[in-house]
């Protein structure tokens, strides 16, 4: 019985690229072994991992002159890999609108001089901060953005302008939920497990000239330039999670891409806030310009109704709505694997909760 997943993150995958998996998982195209348990470094991975960063490119139209590594350590692992890689000895501006950027110039602090440019590390986060508030530094080495705010729910609507400077962004909770010009930025990171596939992969997508930042005294596997170099197989990489992300670039490609899947997203994002506002007794706490097409953060108009809402939603098949702990309330996130029809169940199962306890 499958319900639908509401997580954040590790979030629901799509049931045809786990069925696929399921098929494909004791024998992988008649080699009669697990993908799992193939060298990395052998024809039939190799096959693998490149289709794979072939179908993102298409996906995302990544330029020629960038490159796109798959890695491990997460999103985390990123806020201070950034820093050391693209800002050695220097400083960087961050502009923080949630628990993630604020997560981010902190570990970045651990390396370099980290400067808050715009945005809050106090929350509450309710807003991008408008472009011409920013006071970003001419000496920052780059510009440091949360596309999209997972807990806060805050997402950026477009890609603010910071001149020559390479704005750095984490995408984690955002990618390939719509199309996205690359050009605008100089690196993107992600971890799979929002909007990609499972925990254990990160996706890197860099401009090729950063890579002559990294500096030769880094750790060979912090470094962007030796990963670039090495095809992302310096050491292991995480093969399964690389795996299942190409069965999930392929489901996307199989639906229409990104634009597809834009549209259905604003669509179900819409089904929801447009519910929410109409509402007395739910409220967004977020910006109407500023809305997460991903992470729908709401609240009860009565937080005592809080437990009930939660267990009531998950006895009718809809789980994960818990809010995370800083903002309270409730959390529909709505990655591309969600489908329209368990935004609507939502949607149904809200109105009826609102007239019982309203
Ligand atoms: C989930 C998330 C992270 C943390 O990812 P890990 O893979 O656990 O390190 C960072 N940034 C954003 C925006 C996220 O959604």
């Amino acid at each position: 019985m499958r319900v639908f997943n509401f997580s954040a993150g590790p979030a629901a995958l799509p049931v045809e690229v786990l069925e696929q998996a399921r098929d494909q998982l004791l024998d992988f195209s008649g080699t009669g072994a697990s993908i799992m348990e193939h060298s990395h470094r052998g024809g039939t991975f190799v096959e693998v991992a490149e289709r794979a960063e072939k179908d993102l490119r298409d996906l995302l139209a990544i330029p020629e002159d960038y490159a796109v590594l798959f890695l491990q350590g997460g999103a985390t692992s990123q806020f201070a890999t950034a820093a050391m890689n693209l800002a050695a000895g220097g400083s960087a501006d961050f502009v923080v609108t949630g628990s993630w950027g604020k997560k981010a110039i902190a570990e970045a602090g651990r390396i370099i001089d980290a400067r808050l440019a715009a945005g809050t590390t106090e929350g509450p986060w309710t807003d991008v901060p408008a472009r011409d508030g920013w006071t970003l530094n001419p000496d920052a080495r780059f510009v440091h953005t949360t596309h999209n705010e997972t807990i806060a729910g805050v997402e950026y609507y477009d890609t603010p302008d910071v001149g020559d400077v390479p704005l750095v962004s984490d995408m984690s909770s955002c990618i390939l939920s719509r199309p996205l010009d690359v050009s605008g930025f100089g690196l993107i990171y992600a971890g799979a497990q929002k909007n990609i596939g499972p925990a254990g992969l990160t996706i890197v997508i860099i401009r090729r000239d950063l890579l002559d930042r990294s500096p030769d005294s880094l750790p060979s596997m912090l470094s962007y330039r030796v990963q670039a170099d090495k095809g992302s197989m310096f050491n292991t990489p995480p093969t399964f999670a690389w795996y299942m992300a190409g069965l999930v670039f392929q489901w996307l490609k199989d639906r229409g891409g990104l634009e597809a899947m834009a549209e259905r997203n604003d669509a179900k994002a819409a089904l929801l806030y447009d519910f929410i506002d109409a509402s007395g007794f739910y409220q967004s706490p977020v910006a109407p310009g500023a809305r997460s097409r991903m992470n729908v953060p709401f609240t009860l108009a009565d937080a005592s109704h809080d437990a009930t809402f939660l267990e009531e939603s998950a006895a009718a098949g809809l789980i994960n709505l818990k809010g995370h702990r800083s903002v309270g309330g409730m959390r529909a996130s709505i990655y591309n694997a969600m489908p329209t029809a368990g935004v609507k169940a939502l949607v149904d199962f809200m109105a009826e909760f609102e007239r019982k306890h309203g």
